[in-house]
């Protein structure tokens, strides 16, 4: 159950600790009231504009008073649309649990997480796609998320959303009006026109769902390094695993001087693997060189795979290597055509293809897991929106190019208008604003 917005709310929406400024903020008609229960200055305060005032607060068992600025916003020209206050004062815990404490006490309610901002997003201030991009700008971890969170923040899904949406709104209208004026000679839209219109549709909804999928990527892509001894089949495995170039094999140890890459890509994760020198005593510049790359390659590895010939048994520094959480390290028996695998290996085999899509399916799902943007909770919720949205607009489509009724084509736009509705916040439960609000911190 959704809180009562329009409660006054009270929290700390800076940092807590100690530090230079503690910004404790109110939404809510009695905002101001409220914080004038406790902040005294020269001038009166006035709700009617955004203000600041200078004063100071007067807490109860502190002698002195407090220095300390109020802001004040008035409805609906604030963050939550509402009537809304900060106090702005030092950073120091003790004070500011008092400060709340003493808000609390004159009519305010403690904030839910996230009740800021979902405020926000019922005042029409923020579609749900950039109230989630909120929180994903204060959790981004690397430059890269802040970019992609402050694009979506910007208005990078919605605005391509309102177009669609107001484009399937007309063509339905159209539909809809053919519908009513089926016994009459007016057509409101011919089925080229229609076509043309579904088509246009679903090229946009596609693109958006290609832009999603970019965008769950993360700044770079998931490295699973191949690692073993020579001649072990980590070059003939590395040929059939990915898409694209091929690394020379050969019967000969130690045949991979350099390292290849090349591109694994699976839905929502992007791979790279990266086939290495095989560990063996060096013989010269040569393989010096190639055995330092390799080792490189393995420190910079978000995963490494460890190939082991079947029917072998590992050695020393193998069995140290798989004990190695950093990275983490997954056993490949190869060759499996040949022989047993080892337990706890994954079998594979590069001539029969044996256990190849498993591999593959255990390296998505690492990389889905080890790259989980901010965003990610809100792409994986829009990317179910948008993929029902091509699946309506499809049916749709098809029912126009073989002349199925009308009525067909109108219910897959309305279904289609439901997943948009949803997707930006025009359509919602309480439970869906809960599990997204729930996410986000106290004071936000
Ligand atoms: P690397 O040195 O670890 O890169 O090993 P390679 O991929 O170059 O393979 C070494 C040898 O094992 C080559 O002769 C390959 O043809 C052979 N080989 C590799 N994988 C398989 C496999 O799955 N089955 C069989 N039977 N032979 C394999």
């Amino acid at each position: 159950m959704l809180a009562d917005p329009q409660d006054t709310i009270v929290a700390l929406s800076s940092a807590p600790g100690p530090g230079g400024r503690a910004i404790v903020r109110l939404s809510g008609a009695s905002s101001v009231a409220v914080a004038r229960a406790v902040f005294d200055c020269i001038e009166p305060v006035t709700a009617d504009r955004l203000r600041l005032f200078t004063g100071y607060c007067r807490l109860p068992d502190v002698a002195a008073p407090l220095p300390a600025d109020l802001y004040v916003w008035s409805a609906p020209r604030s963050y939550t649309g509402q009537q809304l206050a900060e106090l702005h004062t030092l950073s120091c815990p003790p004070l500011v649990d008092l400060l709340v404490a003493q808000l609390l006490a004159v009519g305010a309610r403690a904030a839910q997480p996230g009740e800021f901002t979902l405020r926000a997003f019922l005042a029409g201030k923020l579609d749900l796609t950039r109230a989630e991009a909120v929180l994903a700008v204060i959790e981004a971890g690397t430059r890269g998320e802040l970019r992609q969170a402050l694009t979506q923040l910007t208005g990078g899904i919605a605005r391509p959303l309102q177009e669609l949406r107001s484009q399937l709104l007309d063509l339905l209208a159209d539909i809809e009006a053919g519908l009513d004026f089926a016994e009459e000679d007016i057509q409101f839209a011919d089925s080229r026109d229609l076509l043309k219109r579904l088509s246009k549709g679903l090229a946009l909804v596609t693109l958006l769902r290609k832009q999603l999928d970019q965008r769950s990527l993360g700044d770079r892509p998931f490295r699973v390094v191949l690692a073993g001894r020579p001649n072990a089949g980590k070059s003939s495995l590395f040929n059939v695993l990915g898409d694209g170039l091929q690394a020379l094999v050969s019967a000969l140890p130690g045949t991979t001087r350099d390292y290849l890459v090349k591109p694994l890509d699976r839905p929502g994760a992007r791979i790279e693997l990266v086939d290495t020198a095989g560990w063996q005593k060096t013989n010269g510049a040569m393989s010096e060189q190639a055995q330092t790359l390799g080792r490189e390659q393995a420190e910079m590895a978000d995963l490494i795979l460890l190939c082991l010939e079947a029917g072998q048994q590992l050695n020393e520094t193998e069995r140290t290597l798989l004990r190695q959480t950093e990275p983490p390290v997954v056993g490949v028996s190869t060759k499996c055509d040949l022989g047993a695998a080892l337990p706890g290996f994954l079998r594979t085999s590069a001539v029969t293809g044996d256990g190849l899509e498993v591999l593959r399916d255990v390296l998505a799902e690492r990389a889905r897991s080890h790259a989980r943007p901010a965003l990610a909770p809100s792409l994986a919720r829009c990317r179910h929106h948008v993929d029902s949205c091509v699946q309506s607009l499809r049916i749709a489509h098809h029912a126009v190019l073989f002349e199925e009724p009308p009525e067909i084509v109108a219910m897959e736009l309305r279904a289609t208008l439901d997943q948009l509705g949803e997707m930006v916040g025009a359509v919602y439960t309480d439970d869906l604003l809960d599990r997204i609000f729930s996410r986000f911190c106290i004071g936000k």
